[in-house]
């Protein structure tokens, strides 16, 4: 066995799974990628990218493709519900990425996942392969699918998802929390809402009001806006991402709210309706010869915009760990490239559950207090978008914990 490459089976190839095995293929180790859907697929909308996502993409070879159609946002304005005033503008642009070394930019979904795909080029995808179990052996590990074929390797990674199958088959069925709300989201034709000049230029809006909040950014060159409106919603448990909800329910659930934001929900016409649930952070997510990677192994809100970012870090700490390994290395490389995920992810997990309750809040003294803080955003995120998973790879930084909140 010794000299031979490692072998690895990617359950799932989104976005995780395929960055997963683009990075694997950089290091020299050979992946096998397999995909529940029969065709490539990329349903969702907008997707932000930050300059941490940014470095994985660039070490992937495939950020300068992404270039063409993404945007990149001059300013973050935060508006009050109610009257429309911008109770915080903060400069991102040049500045963020002078001082992230990498741009954010908002991005389509499917343009991310088209240019994943062409990277993996030359990578097997078994499309039409949905894992229905994982099991060890006594020097590998193996993948069942629906259709009785089997994938034999020297490790399964885990890539499928909220609701993986390979958490499942691992770790036994946890519990989703349910956040008590939802989010609408759709992308909008700019020319529908020639109404609103302000949203002419690229501009992250962030509407903040009592119970509710809206984010809304321009993708595709600028030509469609996307927007995620998320609101207390108890009765609607529907916890997937291709489910349609009604504008007139929409626009209800912002009655009172700026016409300049309404004018823009208004012009959705099927907007996707999601329960917005996660999960309570795992003590573990590898065992043996099995890990797992990205929404299977931390599912998150989406209210710090980082679930597409984080599993984008993971392939790249997994790919770097498994580089020189031989096949009786590959446990030990698992367990520390959980060791080094877990317990940032799991901070992000936790962020992205308090940062919801901070854009909702009602009008008074809390609201005024978090607006006037809204100015120190950049510093406080700085442990997040300024983190290098490969740099602090190689040379782990003390002190991240102090920037935290
Ligand atoms: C459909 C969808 C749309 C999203 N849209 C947005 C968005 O608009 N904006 C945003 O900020 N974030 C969005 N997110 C969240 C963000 O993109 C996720 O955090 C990120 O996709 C996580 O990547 P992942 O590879 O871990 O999981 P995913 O991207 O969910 O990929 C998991 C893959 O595994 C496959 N799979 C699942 N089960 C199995 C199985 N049993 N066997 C084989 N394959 C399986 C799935 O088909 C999928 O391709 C979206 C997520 C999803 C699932």
């Amino acid at each position: 066995m010794a000299g031979r490459r490692p072998r690895i089976a990617v359950v799932g190839g989104g976005i995780g799974g395929l960055a997963a095995a683009v990075a694997l293929r950089r290091s020299g180790v050979e992946a096998v990628v397999h995909e529940q859907a029969p065709r490539p697929t990329a349903t969702g909308a907008g997707v932000a990218i930050g300059a941490n996502g940014h470095r994985v993409l660039r070490s992937l070879g495939i950020d300068r493709r992404l270039a063409t159609t993404a945007v990149v946002p001059l300013r973050v304005d935060f508006r009050h519900w109610s009257t429309g005033r911008t109770v915080a503008g903060l400069g991102i642009g040049d500045s963020y990425e002078q001082r992230f070394g990498a741009p954010f930019r908002h991005l389509e979904r499917s343009a991310l996942q088209d240019a994943l795909l062409a990277a993996a080029d030359g990578i097997p995808v078994r499309f039409g392969a949905r894992c229905t179990g994982v099991e060890q052996t006594p020097d590998g590990a193996v993948a069942r699918f629906a259709d009785g074929s089997v994938a034999e390797a020297d490790a399964v990674v885990g890539a499928d998802g909220i609701h993986s199958a390979v958490r499942n088959a691992v770790f036994g069925p946890d519990e989703a929390v349910f956040s008590g709300t939802s989010g609408y989201r759709a992308l909008v034709p700019l020319d529908r809402v020639p109404d609103l000049p302000e949203l002419a230029e690229p501009v992250l809006w962030l509407w903040v009001g009592p119970g509710r909040h809206v984010v809304v950014y321009p993708v595709a060159g600028g030509r469609l806006l996307n927007f995620l409106a998320v609101v207390p919603d108890p009765a609607w448990t529907v916890e997937s991402w291709v489910t349609e909800g009604r504008t007139g329910d929409l626009l209800a659930a912002f009655d009172g709210w700026h016409p300049s934001l309404t004018r823009l929900l208004a012009a959705a016409e099927r907007p996707g309706r999601w329960a917005l649930y996660d999960r309570e952070p795992r003590r573990a997510w590898t065992r043996g010869r099995i890990t797992l990677l990205g929404d299977a192994a931390h599912p998150m809100l989406p209210h710090h915009g980082q679930g597409a970012n984080q599993a984008l870090e993971d392939a790249a700490v997994l790919a770097a760990l498994l580089a020189g390994a031989g096949p009786d290395d590959v446990p030990a490389a698992l367990r520390r490239y959980e060791l080094a995920r877990r317990p940032r992810t799991r901070a992000i997990q936790a962020g992205s559950r308090r940062n919801a309750a901070c854009l909702q809040l009602p009008d008074g003294p809390q609201a005024t207090a978090r607006d006037a803080d809204l100015a120190t955003l950049p510093d406080r995120l700085a442990w997040i978008h300024g983190h290098d998973a490969l740099a602090e790879l190689r040379a782990p930084a003390p002190g991240e914990a102090a920037t935290r909140r």
